[in-house]
């Protein structure tokens, strides 16, 4: 089935004796147990599965075209299990441009533990030169944060499984519907599911989707149920109805993104755009190769340096000056600021997340602001 179909019917897992059309909240913390022994209703206790958080997994399994899923409370403590299931004295090679909240977990929490060489993963003919005996993973952010780079994850995943490393993608910009890693080759797809997937900027989620079941992903799964950092039956509900649109919302920040970017391109006052779905992008042909739209993410450089972009995102009225992405409402902020002093992000650098109001009042609102 196509992902609207989906979206809509896959996680309806729930039999009920009221017969429900939507599942309800369950918020049983613990399960019966049969005369036997056994859990014939197939949950024990709600930290190692619930009804609604298996449909969030089944939902995403599906989307993303994959073999198993694991929700977790944020897309941090995703992206923490998959790291704490790398044996002790593992490397990783990841992107320079890594979402900063990985990278500092892996500078201070995975300090003692593992290794990390943070590298331009767009200069593929490099990345070989990095690989070591112990080097177990490449982490592929893509489209990356704030610059919007693309990795080809077809000729990385060349390299892992010559290597036999794991591949794993970092796809929060895409969301399930503009992009599916595994389908491309990766072995395990992250998600920030606070984003797109959530997308009305009221629920914290993350999520990991594997390729295949293995011995690697039982220890991720272990460490889920015994590591505890799963969502909560009421956010699992609310992702679930925030999928069920996803395709939708997608199509609209694609093309809003795609609008605003035109009409920012042309723009005397703004020195460049940063977004995969312009011609003039530098990886404009990859992105075309692996996704299926370009998302509502992007980044403009504005003439003036850092006081003129600081006075721009002061200036528009529609775009909330907050951190985050992929809600309904656009949101826009000045990254280097946000990033703190040692940031390597141009000054001049505005990161958007593009709504879905009408275009027409997006740009008039950029007109007004830049004027
Ligand atoms: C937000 C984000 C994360 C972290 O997710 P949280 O839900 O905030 O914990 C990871 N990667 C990317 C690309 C993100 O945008």
């Amino acid at each position: 089935m196509k992902p609207e179909t989906l979206a809509i019917h896959s996680g309806n897992l729930y039999e009920s004796s009221t017969k429900d059309v939507t599942p309800p909240i369950n918020l049983s913390t613990t399960f019966f147990r049969d005369e036997d022994g056994g859990y014939s209703g197939g949950h024990m206790y709600s930290r190692v599965s619930n009804p609604n958080r298996s449909a969030l997994e089944q939902v995403l399994t599906n989307l993303e075209k994959g073999a198993d899923a694991c929700a977790f409370s944020s897309g941090n403590t995703a992206g923490m299990s998959l790291f704490q299931a790398l044996a002790p004295g593992s490397h990783i090679i990841a992107a320079d441009d890594m979402y900063w909240g990985f990278k500092k977990q892996l500078q201070s929490i995975f300090a003692d533990t593992l290794t990390i060489d943070f590298i331009d993963l767009t200069d593929i003919d490099r990345i070989s030169g990095y690989i070591k005996e112990n080097t177990v993973m490449i982490w592929v952010e893509t489209p990356s944060n704030p610059l919007l780079k693309i990795t080809d994850l077809v000729a990385i995943s060349a390299i892992t499984k010559k290597h036999n490393l794991i591949l794993a993608c970092d796809s929060t910009f895409a969301s399930p519907c503009l992009q599916n890693p595994i389908s491309l080759g990766a072995d395990i797809v992250m998600h920030s599911s606070t984003k797109y997937i959530g997308g009305h900027s009221d629920v914290l989620g993350g999520a990991l989707i594997t390729a295949k079941k293995s011995a690697f992903w039982e220890k991720v799964r272990n460490i889920q149920q015994i590591g505890g950092a799963v969502p909560s039956p009421f956010d699992c509900f609310l992702l679930l109805r925030s999928i069920k649109t996803l395709p939708y919302r997608m199509r609209g920040h694609c093309e809003n993104g795609m609008a605003l970017a035109q009409y920012l391109e042309q723009h005397p006052k703004v020195e460049a755009v940063f977004y995969p779905g312009l011609p003039a992008h530098a990886q404009h042909e990859i992105a075309r190769q692996q996704m299926t739209g370009f998302g509502g993410m992007l980044s403009i450089l504005v003439k003036g340096g850092a006081d003129e972009a600081r006075r721009v995102v002061n200036t528009v009225k529609l775009f909330a000056q907050a951190t985050s992405l992929g809600g309904v409402e656009s949101l826009i902020e000045h990254r280097a600021s946000v990033e703190g002093p040692d940031t390597k992000t141009p000054q001049n650098l505005i990161r958007i997340s593009v709504g879905l109001e009408h275009i027409d009042d997006l740009i008039a609102d950029f007109n007004q602001a830049l004027a």
